[in-house]
């Protein structure tokens, strides 16, 4: 059990699940694990308390965002169709 050079923490798996399942593990929680800005002091003070809880240890906003993310800073704001666009489309 432990850490490994290839995949990090996720050498915790051992052989199991295949290399790029547990590299996929690593990226993310290398992401949950990062510190990340404060949408409201600008602070890089924000940790994931529990899946999509994020909150700043400086100012101490607690918020929702991603489970592996605050994806708020990290993702464009997903756009959804509209009925007008909808009609506009393949119909
Ligand atoms: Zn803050």
């Amino acid at each position: 059990m432990g850490r490994t050079k290839k995949v990090g923490p996720a050498g915790r798996f051992g052989p199991r699940y295949g290399t790029k399942v547990r590299k996929l593990i690593a990226e993310i929680e290398r992401k949950q694990k990062q510190a990340y800005e404060c949408p409201s002091c600008g602070a890089v003070k924000v940790k994931r308390l529990s899946m999509a809880i994020w909150q700043c240890r400086r100012c101490g906003t607690k918020f929702a965002g991603g489970a592996y993310a605050p994806s708020m800073l990290a993702r464009k704001p997903v756009e959804v169709p509209g009925e007008k666009g909808r009609s506009e489309g393949m119909v």
